[in-house]
């Protein structure tokens, strides 16, 4: 039975960090929200006893993150563990880096979709947002994922004020060609010093009026933040990912998280609460399903405490 929080939102996502280790250094990063950088990481077993009891509370949509996820060299190994428990989403948000040697692999693991950060199109764009010169590299990615068979294939463009700004039709137009759906996401202030977050902050209101205005189709993603998927003349399809003082994407947030060191999180925007299981998955005295039914309880107390940020 789906778990509802006393704001009637049913929790359906697990969002799971694992690790905070990164070979980019993204000017925008919000690190998910956790704050400082931890070494310490769950394995894969691990990971596997908390989405195991997530799935038994009907939590069986799960997304990977970091830092970077395909920066451990175990990524494949913690796919294949919880696409073991058929889940009815298993995705990956990545900086596209190392794609060209996972992509296979991980579509073997049972890997369903990606989401792919691409800030820009431009070499010299890419490469002064995120701090690395890797854009052709990720675009071999790009192509050696659609080969595979992930499917959809999201690019995930944070829209940056006087950064980005002009690579928005070009990048449209890469996903067009490619057959992949474009998401423009807004800047969030969270992870990013407040004097960083007021120079990089635009508003993407303007934006979405003008794919609204173009749009023959609409959809509303209800149990993604309630967000717009608009599909343009073109076949072209673009998502907004607006949460930044919108009280509708709270509204509609089903997710928990796990983050890279063994906590239980609610919300990306809320530092507290922080629930640490590591001395739940972590005792020897306990076996498989004690560790999973323990994990269940401790999943259905952070339920109770999920809030809406914006109301
Ligand atoms: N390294 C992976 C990547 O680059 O996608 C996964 C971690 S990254 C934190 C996950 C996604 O968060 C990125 O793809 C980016 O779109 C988004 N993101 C990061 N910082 C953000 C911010 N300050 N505001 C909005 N979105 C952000």
């Amino acid at each position: 039975m789906v778990l509802y929080d006393r704001f009637g939102r049913p929790l359906l996502h697990l969002r799971i960090t694992v690790t905070h280790r990164c070979n980019y250094k993204c000017i925008y990063c919000h690190m998910e929200g956790e704050g400082g950088f931890s070494s310490l990481e769950l394995t894969p077993q691990e990971i596997y006893y908390v989405a195991k009891a997530a799935y038994n509370l009907d939590i069986r949509r799960f997304k990977l993150t970091g830092g970077e996820p395909l920066v451990r060299d175990d990524i494949v190994e913690i796919v294949s563990k919880i696409a073991s428990l058929k889940p009815l989403d298993l995705a990956i948000t990545t900086n596209g880096y190392y794609l060209v040697d996972y992509a296979n692999d991980l579509v073997k693991a049972g890997l369903k979709r990606v989401n792919i950060n691409l800030p820009a199109l431009d070499h010299e764009v890419y490469k002064a947002i995120t701090g690395v010169d890797g854009l052709d590299r990720v675009l071999e990615g790009i192509e050696k994922a659609r080969r595979a068979g992930l499917n959809p294939i999201k690019l995930n463009y944070v829209y940056l004020k006087g950064v980005n700004e002009g690579e928005l039709w070009r990048i449209l137009n890469y996903t067009k060609e490619k057959g992949l759906i474009l998401q423009v996401i807004e800047l969030e202030p969270v992870g990013i010093p407040e004097k960083t977050f007021k120079q990089l902050y635009k508003s993407v209101n303007d934006i979405e009026k003008e794919f609204s205005r173009r749009a023959v189709k609409t959809i509303r993603r209800k149990y993604m933040h309630y967000r717009p998927q608009y599909h343009l003349p073109d076949g072209s399809i673009v998502e907004i990912v607006k949460s930044h003082c919108n009280p509708q994407f709270c509204k509609h947030c089903t997710r928990l998280r796990l983050t890279a060191n063994g906590s239980f999180r609610t919300c990306l925007l809320r530092d507290k609460p922080y629930i640490n299981i590591t001395s739940i998955l972590r005792n020897k005295s306990l076996s498989e399903e004690e560790i999973v039914e323990k994990i269940k309880e401790v999943i259905v107390r952070a339920n109770i405490l999920r809030e809406p940020y914006y109301r």
